[in-house]
């Protein structure tokens, strides 16, 4: 009786301790079916020969279905301008700089316009330009690297850039990065959101933060120009440390969840980049992991498998396609669609989302079910309960 008493208190105890864990994780909707949403990144403003590689993946998604009968969806995160040809950094990053109007552009945004059309592709807001031109221009004053990579502009690649530098809404030109003026972040944003119009005659509905690096200034921006959704790790990052990586804020998204901004969030959950060798296994270990927990399994992969110097572009568009093929078969009642329609059944509480009881407990052991302390405490808990349990029925015999 004490035993059982003890194991009831401990339970409490650590639900207590853990309930900023578990309230997140209970509150998140599940879904009916298993749901691959494929996340590119980096698309636009760039190498010209994008629009082959785009064609390309367009073909491969258009050769599978799912049961609905929906194509596979890639979505692209659109980047709208960067450097141009010009005497000085300056001119470069500002007056002559190339947006996705530049008609030596048009076989790219044609590319996507096609894949749209096709139900293979969907269009997302990443930004401008990846990285902030001010904060380039101050960077190329004391980096000669970033100075022979804007000798190459226009069309150069801007994953070559230092990686604090692409992050578009913090200045890095000095580590640890500073916060932007909330002014120059208004009215950049205007003007990406009414770029993005003029480009493809609608809103975005989706925005992806370069470098998932933003803050509550940036969101509500966001907001206020029409936006809806917002694409994120499951964390904010507001700023670049001293070491230039992302600084944690303990800010953290969950799918479904309305921020403060109104905006609406997703969560990006996995990686499928080809030519750092993911490849189909890789992918199914992670559509069972997410579906145990009853979330969409949304894999960012960038346009640098398929454009640039280290790409490879054929192997690549295979390894999307085995993919594809391998999880219909793992999973035939696998779903396609494309983030914003997912974040539609999130609001509206649509037919691919599931409130039976039965389900939202198991789902939510598998999400709590996470490497390290937790694991630790409820594993401990478990043997606890059970041995307090083999206890009781040894005394009741
Ligand atoms: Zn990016």
């Amino acid at each position: 009786m004490y035993g059982l008493l003890a194991v009831v208190f401990f339970w409490a105890v650590a639900i207590y301790f853990l309930r900023r864990e578990i309230a997140p994780a209970w509150a998140e909707p599940c879904l009916r079916h298993p749901v691959l949403v494929f996340e590119g990144d980096d698309w636009g403003y760039g190498p010209l020969e994008q629009a082959d590689a785009l064609r390309d993946i367009a073909v491969e998604l258009a050769r599978h279905r799912d049961l609905t009968g929906r194509h596979p969806v890639m979505t692209l995160g659109v980047i709208l301008a960067g450097p141009g040809a010009a005497g000085t950094p300056e001119e470069a990053l500002g007056a002559a700089r190339v947006t996705l109007e530049d008609a030596r552009l048009e076989p790219v945004c044609a590319a996507m316009a096609q894949g749209v059309r096709a139900g293979v592709f969907d269009l997302q807001l990443h930004g401008m330009e990846h990285y902030h031109p001010a904060v380039l221009t101050r960077a190329v004053q004391m980096d000669p690297q970033v100075r022979v990579w804007l000798a190459g502009a226009p069309f150069v690649e801007t994953e070559q850039l230092p990686s604090p530098l692409q992050s578009r809404w913090t200045d890095a030109s000095v580590l640890p990065s500073k916060a932007l003026d909330e002014g120059d972040i208004r009215a950049r944003v205007a003007d990406e959101v009414a770029m993005f119009r003029q480009c493809f005659g609608a809103l975005p509905e989706v925005v992806v933060p370069p470098t998932f690096v933003w803050n509550a200034c940036v969101e509500r921006a966001w907001a206020e120009q029409g936006l809806a959704v917002l694409v994120t790790p499951g964390e904010r990052y507001e700023t670049r440390g001293t070491d230039g990586l992302p600084v944690d804020t303990g800010v953290y998204y969950r799918n479904g969840q309305r921020c403060a901004s109104g905006l609406l969030a997703i969560v990006r959950n996995d990686y499928f980049e080809p030519v750092r060798g993911h490849r189909t296994e890789r992918g199914l270990a992670g559509l069972a992991a997410k579906w145990a927990q009853r979330r969409p399994l949304l894999l960012e992969t960038h346009r640098s498998n398929f454009v640039g110097a280290s790409a490879q572009r054929t192997e690549s568009v295979r390894a999307i396609g085995d993919l594809v093929s391998a999880a219909l078969h793992a999973q035939p009642g696998l779903r396609f669609l494309t983030v914003a329609e997912l974040a539609q059944h999130y609001v509206r509480g649509g037919d691919l989302i599931d409130p039976r009881l039965r389900t939202r407990l198991l789902a939510l052991l598998h999400r709590l079910d996470r490497p390290g302390r937790r694991r630790k405490i409820f594993g401990l808990l478990a043997a606890l309960t059970m041995a307090a349990a083999f206890a009781a029925l040894v005394a009741a015999v």
